[in-house]
This record gives C-alpha cells, sequence and structure tokens, in this order.
C-alpha cells in the first residue's frame, strides 16, 4: 500500500504555510510518499486568506491532497456565539477518526502531524496506533516556554499574578530573561479560558512521538539546547526534537488575485537598493483609527520611502470581526493629505501584500513587524532587519528573542495601553534604515539568512534532521 504522512494544522494562513512546506520537503525527500492535509474552515476572512495558497499547492504539487473536513459547530443551536479554536478543534476529534479510518483502507498511514491547537487529535490517533508527531509553527524559545509550563503550573501556585506581573522577570531554561508581561497572556491566569487548554497542549507534546519545530539549529541554538537536554521537562523524558526550518512560502505574486499585489512588486522595483520599510503586520494585525493616524504621521516625519499594508480599524461589533476584511477607506484612515504629500515615496497597500515577494526586493532595506514567527523567519531568510511591534499570540516573547537574543531587531516602545507615539516610529524607522546600528544589524541579519540557507542545504541540521525523521517512518 502506498505511504502516506496526515497533517493536521491549526486553520490560519500561519499555520498552514509551514506545514505544507515540510509536506513538500517531505515528497523531496521521498517521493513515494503523499501528504494529506487535513483543513478545517472557521470563517470567511481565513478562508479568504487561505485559498490561494492551498489552490496554487494542488495544482503544484499533486501528491499533496487537501482533505476539507466539515464544520462541525455549524449546525450547533448556539451558532450565533463565535466557538473557541480549541471547541472547534476538539469537535473535529470523530471526523478525524473517520477520516483516518477511511484513508487507512487505501494507505498506510506512516505518521500524523499536529499543530499546536489540534493537541486533543492525539487522543484519536494514540487509539488508531497512528505515529505522532507535535508540530511547533513557532520557534524554540516559545517551545520551550510551553514546554515549561506544566512545572510553571506546579510551581507557580499564585507566586506570580496580576500584581506582582509587570516587575517579574522569568529565568526559563535555554531563554533571556523574560518579563512576565511579555508571556503569552494565559500563562499565568488561571482565570483565562485557555489556560487549561494550554496545559492539555503541552501535555501533548510531551507525549507525541517527536517535536518538529520551525527553526534552525543556529538560529535558536540556546533554546534548542535546553530542551533536547530535559531542562524543560524535568518529570519525563523529552521527544526527541526536530529543528527542520526556516520553512517558509516560495514567493507568491499574484496569488491574490489584485493586481495592486503585483503593482507594489513594480515600485519597489524602481526604488534605489535597501531604501524602503516595509510595514505588515501579519494574518490579523489590526490598528485603531487613532494609531494609523500617528503611524502615518511617523512615516512622514521619518522622510523614508515605505511600502504599507493597511487595513480598516476593527468594528466595536465582534460578530463582525471574522467577515472577509472590509477593504480600507485610505482618505479617511490615514492623516489629512498623507496620500498626495507621501506619493513621491510611499505606496500604501490595502489588506494583504505579497510580504515574501517584497521581502525579497532589493529596494527592501527594514520590516517592521508584529513578530508573527513566519515573518520573523521571511524576513531572516530575505536579509531584513526588522523592528518588533508585537499585538497578540507568543509575539512579545518572539520580540525579546528577536532583539535580545538574535540581535537581528529594534525595539519599538509602546505605552502600557499598546500605544505607539508617532515620534517613537519616526525614530524607530530612522534608526533602522540610516543609523550605524541599522547598519550593524543588516550585517548580522545577512549572516543569518546564510545560515539559514546552509542549514536547508545538503549536509545542514534542518535538511539532516529531517532526513532522519523520513527515514525512520521507512524502517
Ligand atoms: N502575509 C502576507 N501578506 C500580508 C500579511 C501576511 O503574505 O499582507 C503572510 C506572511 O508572509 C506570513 C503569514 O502571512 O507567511 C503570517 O504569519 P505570521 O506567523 O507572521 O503571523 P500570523 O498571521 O500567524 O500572526
Amino acid at each position: 500500500m502506498k505511504q502516506t504522512v496526515v497533517i493536521y494544522p491549526s486553520p490560519g494562513i500561519g499555520h498552514l504555510i509551514s506545514m505544507v512546506e515540510f509536506g513538500k520537503q517531505i515528497i523531496n525527500h521521498h517521493p513515494s510518499f503523499s501528504i494529506t492535509i487535513l483543513i478545517t474552515t472557521v470563517n470567511p476572512s481565513t478562508t479568504a486568506q487561505t485559498t490561494p495558497y492551498i489552490n496554487r499547492i494542488s495544482q503544484s504539487t499533486p501528491s499533496i491532497i487537501f482533505h476539507h473536513l466539515p464544520n462541525p459547530t455549524q449546525n450547533q443551536p448556539n451558532h450565533h456565539q463565535i466557538p473557541s479554536i480549541f471547541e472547534i478543534l476538539h469537535k473535529n476529534n470523530p471526523i478525524i477518526h473517520k477520516s483516518l479510518q477511511t484513508l487507512s483502507l487505501s494507505s498506510t498511514i506512516s505518521a500524523f502531524i499536529f499543530d499546536v491547537f489540534c493537541a486533543t487529535s492525539l487522543q484519536v490517533t494514540t487509539q488508531l496506533q497512528i505515529p505522532s508527531y507535535f508540530f511547533f509553527t513557532s520557534g524554540a524559545n516559545a517551545l520551550s516556554v510551553l514546554l515549561n509550563f506544566p512545572t510553571l503550573h506546579k510551581t507557580n501556585t499564585g507566586k506570580i499574578n496580576s500584581h506582582n506581573l509587570p516587575n517579574t522577570y522569568l529565568n526559563l531554561p535555554g531563554l533571556p530573561p523574560i518579563l512576565a508581561t511579555d508571556m503569552p497572556s494565559p500563562i499565568f491566569n488561571r482565570n483565562d479560558k485557555s489556560y487549561e487548554s494550554f496545559l492539555a497542549i503541552s501535555n501533548s507534546a510531551i507525549q507525541a512521538k517527536g517535536i518538529i519545530v520551525n527553526t534552525f539549529e543556529s538560529l535558536e541554538s540556546r533554546a534548542i539546547k535546553a530542551i533536547r537536554d530535559g531542562l524543560c521537562i524535568p518529570d519525563s523524558p523529552t521527544p526527541p526534537v526536530y529543528p527542520i526550518g526556516p520553512l517558509i512560502a516560495e514567493p507568491t505574486a499574484g496569488d491574490h488575485g489584485d493586481s495592486s499585489n503585483v503593482d507594489c512588486l513594480t515600485w519597489l522595483d524602481e526604488q534605489p537598493r535597501g531604501s524602503v520599510v516595509f510595514l505588515c503586520f501579519g494574518s490579523g494585525g489590526v490598528f485603531s483609527a487613532a494609531q494609523l493616524k500617528e503611524i502615518g504621521v511617523g512615516l512622514e516625519r521619518s522622510g523614508q520611502r515605505f511600502l504599507w499594508v493597511v487595513r480598516s480599524a476593527p468594528t466595536e461589533d465582534k460578530s463582525k470581526r471574522t467577515l472577509a476584511s472590509v477593504e480600507p477607506d485610505l482618505e479617511s484612515l490615514l492623516p489629512e493629505g498623507f496620500l498626495d504629500r507621501t506619493r513621491d515615496r510611499g505606496l500604501v497597500v490595502k489588506n494583504w501584500a505579497p510580504q515574501v515577494d517584497v521581502l525579497n526586493r532589493e529596494s527592501v532595506g527594514g520590516f517592521v513587524t508584529h513578530c508573527g514567527w513566519n515573518s520573523i523567519l521571511e524576513s531572516v531568510s530575505a536579509g531584513v532587519p526588522m523592528i518588533g511591534w508585537p499585538l497578540y499570540a507568543e509575539q512579545r516573547l518572539n520580540r525579546v528573542v528577536l532583539v535580545k537574543e538574535m540581535k537581528l531587531g529594534l525595539w519599538l516602545n509602546e505605552s502600557e495601553d499598546g500605544f505607539v507615539t508617532a515620534s517613537e516610529i519616526e525614530e524607530r524607522v530612522r534608526a533602522l534604515m540610516e543609523s550605524e546600528e541599522g547598519r550593524e544589524l543588516k550585517e548580522r541579519v545577512l549572516v543569518a539568512k546564510d545560515e539559514a540557507k546552509a542549514a536547508l542545504s545538503e549536509g545542514g541540521s534542518s535538511r539532516s534532521a529531517l532526513a532522519e525523521l523520513v527515514e525512520s517512518w521507512c524502517l
């Protein structure tokens, strides 16, 4: 029977890309494998972001098959309530069970690879006796925090709480000292709905046959070593760890079917080398109208060339937040006259830009990023230094690692409620684009770019980790 590997990503482009790219690497290494990707549909805006990518991969790589799961919450009586991602994916379990049983009639399932929010599927695959691996789409530093979570849960019985949080530093194995407020938010809040879910995820990762992480040895050597040495999981054996990254999307210009996507690349090609700062905040980054205006003022005063992806400010109506992104009205969102005054040196793109293509344009010299892990890896792989402006999930932690550990980006100072002033934006952008500090960052990121390439090349650390893993499925 044909051998297949089943990959089960959480919804969202940031989870999908690295897991599909992982599937492509498996096939490159072992062309007789096929890959089945289980897709969960949650809302129209996520579907709008992922569909072009899925279509392209389906056409280019026929041995990757996308299996769209029916939405398990569609016919729920309380369908007006938006279920949490944990609920949706837990409800998927009976469907996953059935899909795997059906698939096993025609193929041998060599491995099941599950993503962070899909961790309860381990219950199903353990029952079906399918070797199962935890795939972590963020980096090894964040993985170290996740694996430490059950220990923190046991030892921190209320010692760190909302009162002392802002002044407490944590020293976790393999990580630089991290301020408690820079940790992913549920970690010190036992009342947070997702607290128990993250604890369960951590335990699933620990029980998996192996842990695959989208990073490479030289980028996060300290964290990887601490995990491998068992320092993050003191009470039980640590599964083998496979750093196989950086797995990032190939350039995708035009994927989104909108000509402005391609137009911005043409514009970039007309700008001088290293002169443009790119501002883009992941698949979900949005700002208030006041913050958007402030960014505009800061960018204008910086005097730098820029390419800026702008989305509408979030609506107060929570039920509309998951609708496909509405077209932003730039005239009303940006400072009055901004577009006219910056016409010669700036371009604003609505909602989405082909980020990997943009970062690889010679004219791009800096990236203001929300510190999503894919964005960081894409910037490193393109040799572009960053400014970190974290917005959600584990991005505050990623910023500490980016700035203090890797030294590949600058820190953007925000007020307690997250607001960043125009003068801070102006200063930081200038520092990145024209100071000695910026030049040193550029030099370091170019070294990291070469190391990333080497890790994926023949004999490189990521290529070897992948080979070891895939070959273990062929025994
Ligand atoms: N992305 C893009 N264009 C955009 C916004 C995002 O191509 O305008 C891509 C980006 O290149 C990355 C992914 O979407 O591959 C976002 O992943 P990341 O981990 O950086 O952030 P998340 O969206 O998960 O917060």
